[in-house]
């Protein structure tokens, strides 16, 4: 049978369990403890013979079903939802390295990640070994016998620079070394890290996924194609979890005790994100490409940035990996930062805001604001220009989206 499409299963995973009054709504289930009948069965629970939710900040019911509708949605042998898509790389990080391990990154990352990455792990005794990603030549030297992953984020964020994924994960399996890659900026309806051949996914559902600015969240997705028993943080747990090693070592050790859960109230807002994701997404690239065609014709725009136009350097591996819809980012470069800033300052519609994926179309000067603790030449060096906004797109009316570009433009 042909596999229904993205939003016709989003709306159809079932339950865990069935609701006693056929609810058509999973409810929020904000209680912190849940009891159970007897001493014998909370002393088989912690056993680990019984399985029930017992304390919400390892699970939960309402999360449960969020982490369900992230399976069945990407295919993923394991869904782990978290506060934020920091806490998902950092539990991802402690869950697959530790001291005297090293992990090989792209250059250009989320900044939060880059300083998790710069500062945060180095004091663990984590080293992080910056690549470019460009050639597997570039990756097997900076690999040795402690590298324990190879991450990079699927869309790059102000460059838009895309990975030839295909050769990094080839790179990777020569190696014998997990890929871990971040796919915020290309949600599930648009991107397989199964297809692909990534191991674990991990993304800040924050973004696309909590329907629009409604929450914080992230989510760790393990596709179960990894053999665990090639990292030794991991493999103690193979003998008694078999496949479900890199979970097991997250829901009791890394992910339960540094307390980094999803509440049910977040959960609940993120289901409904789930089931308006494609719709979402869809209007949101309707909007870049028109608005894409519309910046090439201003003659005050020197340059636009979206992977999504055929005239972009990343169009091919655009229409590769993600079905032409590499997120719903884009960038342009105005003559000089005051005529940014004057632009910014005229907007009436384009909110001046840093969130990603919002449901309002948002601008902002990575310049002056998100890279402003870098140096100039360090900025240079990561393709941010004192020239370039970046618009995260929303779902406005595209017309009326284009006016507003136009009269601050004036
Ligand atoms: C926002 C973002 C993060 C961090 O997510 P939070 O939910 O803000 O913690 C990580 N990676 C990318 C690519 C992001 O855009």
């Amino acid at each position: 049978m042909k596999r229904k499409g993205f939003t016709t299963r989003s709306l159809n995973v079932p339950y865990p369990k069935n609701d006693p009054h056929h609810a058509l709504q999973i409810p929020m289930y904000g209680a912190q403890a849940f009891e159970f009948d007897s001493a014998e069965q909370i002393a088989a629970n912690f056993r680990g013979e019984y399985a029930a939710h017992v304390y919400s900040r390892s699970s939960n019911p309402t999360v449960e079903y969020f982490e369900l509708k992230l399976r069945e949605l990407t295919s993923a042998w394991t869904a782990l939802a978290l506060s934020s898509g920091m806490a998902a790389i950092t539990d991802t990080m402690l869950a697959i390295a530790k001291s005297g391990d090293n992990i090989i990154a792209g250059n250009n990352l989320f900044g939060h990640t880059l300083a998790l990455f710069k500062q945060t792990l180095p004091d663990l005794g984590i080293e992080v070994r910056f690549s470019s990603l460009k050639s597997s030549g570039e990756i097997r030297r900076l690999a040795d016998e402690n590298t324990r992953a190879i991450f990079f984020e699927t869309v790059t964020n102000p460059q838009l620079e895309i990975h030839d994924i295909g050769m990094i994960v080839e790179a990777a399996r020569h190696l014998g070394v997990l890929v871990v890659a971040d796919s915020t900026l290309t949600p599930p309806n648009v991107f397989s890290g199964a297809e692909s051949g990534i191991h674990i996914e991990v993304m800040s559902t924050t973004k696309y996924i909590s329907g629009g600015g409604t929450s914080f969240g992230g989510a760790i997705l393990d596709y179960g194609n990894y053999d665990w028993s090639r990292n030794p943080a991991v493999a103690v747990y193979e003998p008694r979890f078999g496949r479900n090693a890199f979970i097991a070592r997250l829901r009791k050790n890394i992910y339960r005790n540094t307390g980094g859960s999803m509440t049910a109230q977040t959960a609940l807002s993120q289901i409904h994100g789930l089931d308006l994701l494609d719709i979402r997404v869809e209007r949101c690239y309707q909007n870049c490409m028109h608005l894409g065609r519309f910046m090439e014709e201003q003659p005050a725009i020197t340059q636009v940035g979206y992977p999504g136009l055929p005239g972009s350097p990343y169009h091919a591996r655009a229409n590769k990996y993600f079905r032409g819809i590499p997120g719903t980012i884009m960038t342009f470069d105005l003559e000089n930062e005051e005529s940014c800033y004057s632009f910014m300052n005229k907007l009436k519609i384009i909110r001046r805001a840093t969130n990603l994926n919002d449901n309002k179309t948002l601008v902002i000067h990575p310049w002056s604001t998100i890279y402003a603790e870098f140096s100039a030449d360090e900025r240079m060096a990561m393709g941010i220009r004192p020239t370039m906004l970046r618009l995260s797109v929303g779902i406005e009316d595209p017309e009326d989206l284009a006016e507003d570009i136009s009269s601050a433009l004036e």
